[in-house]
């Protein structure tokens, strides 16, 4: 069975490794129990500066075979990043080449649970995903434990079916 691998993209601090660490830890350290088996999940957590764009994505992350881009719903400046992200990701058309469908592109606004000082309305993440082709989540690393692990399990079985995002 072919390894997954997985980049999570977002601005500092958005809780990428959160996520990650949230997933990654009910199991076996770098493994998830499929349905069909074991497969092993890379999972890699790439802080995006404003200063990178286009070079960092191609030369870098082009082994991904899924991306899930993250911002942080309390901070208006990490979803533009994430909306940047999210539009060079198919300017590029990353993964494509070694799939034979369209690139897995997951849209996440991280710490719902921080709503009460939210700047980025629910609604704005959903139009970007449905422009995008991509899937929506709006969670909580840290009090959502089961949606996180139903996005990253969501992620794992579309890229191990060859990218089919839906
Ligand atoms: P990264 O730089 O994107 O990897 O971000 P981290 O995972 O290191 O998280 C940055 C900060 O946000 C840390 O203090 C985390 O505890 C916090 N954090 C991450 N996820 C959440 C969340 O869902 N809710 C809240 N309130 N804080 C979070």
């Amino acid at each position: 069975m072919n390894d997954i691998k997985l980049a999570v993209l977002g601005g500092e601090g958005v809780g990428k490794s959160a996520l990650i660490v949230r997933f990654l830890t009910r199991r076996f350290i770098g493994e998830y129990a499929s349905a069909s088996g074991k497969q092993h999940v890379l999972a890699v957590c790439v802080a995006l500066q404003a200063c990178e764009g286009k070079s960092t994505l191609n030369d870098q992350i082009h082994w991904a075979d899924g991306f899930v881009v993250v911002y942080d719903i309390s901070d208006r400046s990490s979803f533009i990043k994430a909306k940047a992200v999210v539009h060079l990701i198919r300017e590029l058309n990353l993964g494509v080449a070694k799939r034979d469908a369209d690139t897995l592109v997951f849209l996440v606004g991280n710490k719902q649970d921080l709503c009460h000082v939210r700047e980025v309305r629910r609604e704005e993440g959903q139009r970007l995903a449905a422009e995008s082709q991509c899937q929506f989540y709006e969670l909580s690393a840290a009090e959502h434990y089961q949606e996180v692990v139903l996005m990253f399990s969501k992620m794992v079985h579309n890229a191990s079916l060859g990218g089919k995002s839906k």
